[in-house]
């Protein structure tokens, strides 16, 4: 059992850890596990009892984060540690993002999107729904419900720096920026929902549409950005907004296995993505002047998460336990010490 303190007011950027349980796949393999989460915020990544050469990759290593989560951990937990704080920023006029980063595999789409209606048996509902729960229970509440908000739901997909509507067939779409450098993603559907349901109905639709029609439906959706937003309008005006992203994996920069000149291509765009997604999150961090927002189209359409007095950021870095992704998780785990 993990020894947490119930979260206090949300920093302006959390940084956090989740590992996830050995699969039986790996069990059956006789993966060892290298992760150990000893509580308050640490992990330890070790070399394994058994003798194996994996001296060129580990020594045992400390990281300390704001939170950690072990092969324990509910979804529900983990929420409540991280994307749950930043409803309440949303609902005062914030904007509020929470980012799932790691390797293909780790568990970014069961944390984010999880079972979306958590009706089936031994599923759990994701950060997607939780918040959508909550969104919905601070609307009817009295000091919310007076101040006339709407909400609505954008949900889209980036791959290779273009834009696709998951609400709307994968339409491709344009990001203009204007001289006030305000970013615009033109024509992107933003659907009012009235209910918890209707928002799940849309990630159901949304998340159908990222793996249809697609000859390896699993390999390029774990190769782009989904980012699903909460947006809240008063009386037509943003008031608040919050996108929970699943980025792509991570894992690419080292693979070099299949280099053909579209993989390259693709592969080129992620780094480049993930660079300058740690850049802005730190620039935001030292509320620094210059956010390199125009480094990656990720960055851009999310440039007014990185600005302003009251945005906040989370980001959830998956880890695979097993020996067998150690290079993989160790890049993720350092990657997640510098944003902060
Ligand atoms: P990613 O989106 O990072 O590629 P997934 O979320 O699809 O990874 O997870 C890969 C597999 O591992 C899925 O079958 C998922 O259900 C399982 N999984 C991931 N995280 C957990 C967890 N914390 N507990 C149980 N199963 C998990
Ligand atoms: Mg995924």
């Amino acid at each position: 059992p993990m020894s947490l303190s119930d979260p206090v007011k949300p920093h302006r950027i959390c940084v956090c850890v989740r590992k996830r349980p050995l699969n039986k796949k790996e069990l059956a393999k006789k993966e060892i596990d290298v992760v150990t989460i000893p509580g308050n915020g640490a992990l330890l990544l070790h070399e394994p009892k058994q003798k194996v050469d994996l001296t060129k990759y580990l020594e045992n290593q400390t990281f300390h984060f704001d939170y950690s989560f072990d092969e324990d951990a509910t979804n529900d937990l983990v929420y409540r540690f991280t994307a749950k704080p930043l409803v309440k920023t949303v609902f005062e006029g914030g904007m509020a993002t929470c980012f799932a980063y790691g390797q293909t595999g780790s568990g970014k789409t069961h944390t984010m999107g999880g079972d979306f209606s958590g009706k089936s048996q031994n599923s759990s509902k994701g950060i997607y729904a939780l918040a959508a729960q909550d969104v919905f229970t601070l609307l009817r509440q009295k000091r919310y419900a007076d101040m006339d908000l709407c909400p609505y739901v954008t949900f889209f997909e980036i791959y290779n720096g273009k834009v696709f509507d998951l609400l709307n067939k994968k339409a491709k779409l344009r990001v203009l920026e204007d001289e006030k450098q305000q970013v615009n993603v033109v024509g992107l559907h933003e659907v009012p929902v009235s209910s918890v349901d209707d928002v799940i109905k849309m990630i159901e639709r949304g998340s159908a549409c990222r793996t249809s029609g697609q000859t390896f439906a699993n390999a390029s959706s774990s190769r782009s950005h989904a980012v699903l937003q909460v947006i809240l309008r008063r009386r037509n005006f943003l008031h608040g907004k919050f996108s929970l992203v699943d980025l792509a994996g991570n894992e690419r920069g080292t693979d070099v296995s299949n280099n053909d000149r579209h993989t390259i291509v693709e592969t080129a765009e992620i780094n480049r993505s993930l660079l300058a997604l740690k850049e802005c999150i730190r620039s935001l961090g030292q509320n620094s002047e210059h956010i390199p927002f125009r480094m990656s189209k990720l960055t851009q359409v999310l440039r007014d998460s990185f600005i302003g007095e009251n945005s906040r950021t989370c980001m959830i870095a998956m880890i695979s336990p097993g020996m067998s992704s150690c290079e993989y998780t160790l890049n993720t785990l350092r990657y997640a010490n510098r944003v902060k």
